[in-house]
């Protein structure tokens, strides 16, 4: 259906059915120096791994069509996606299976990006950190510090 090769360009699949948060987890990742797409279950989760490995998937457990438990179930049966980080985020994150790393939502921004640059086998993560220094730019306004203000 789709006749789109974007190879190796995607480092991590966020897969949620609301929207507003598949976006929110795009340009956080991308903040971070990685390329993100997004599917709405497992479903679309499972026909993008066919085409593309990235080096995480981020699942949302409770989807229609066909959920994150179903989904981890299904990588875990197929030997090519079995060994794929899967890294569960979820407002019911007692539900995830043993094993599986659980980001609570909501979602704590500095964990998800700690989660991505350990995940990161592509490099992307961690060229962009190099680059831009120990941390990625933040969203909190306060005011500098003053330790850092008056170094300048
Ligand atoms: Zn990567």
């Amino acid at each position: 259906m789709s006749g789109r090769a974007t190879k190796g360009g995607v480092c991590v699949l966020v897969v949620d059915d609301e929207e507003d948060i598949r976006e929110t987890l795009r340009e956080a990742i991308e903040l971070v120096g990685c390329t993100a797409a997004g599917a709405a279950n497992g479903a679309e989760a499972m026909a993008f791994l066919e085409a593309e490995r990235p080096c995480l998937v981020i699942l949302d457990l409770l989807m229609p069509v066909m959920t994150g438990l179903e989904t981890i179930a299904a990588m875990r049966r197929d030997p090519a996606l079995r060994e794929l980080s899967v890294l569960v985020s979820s407002s019911a994150p007692s539900r995830a299976p043993a094993g599986v790393p659980v980001l609570p939502k909501p979602i704590d921004i500095q964990r998800l990006w700690s989660h991505v640059r350990e995940s990161c086998r592509c490099g992307s993560a961690r060229r962009h950190t190099r680059e831009r220094g120990l941390h990625p730019p933040l969203a909190t306004e306060g005011p500098a510090p003053a330790g850092e203000r008056d170094a300048r």
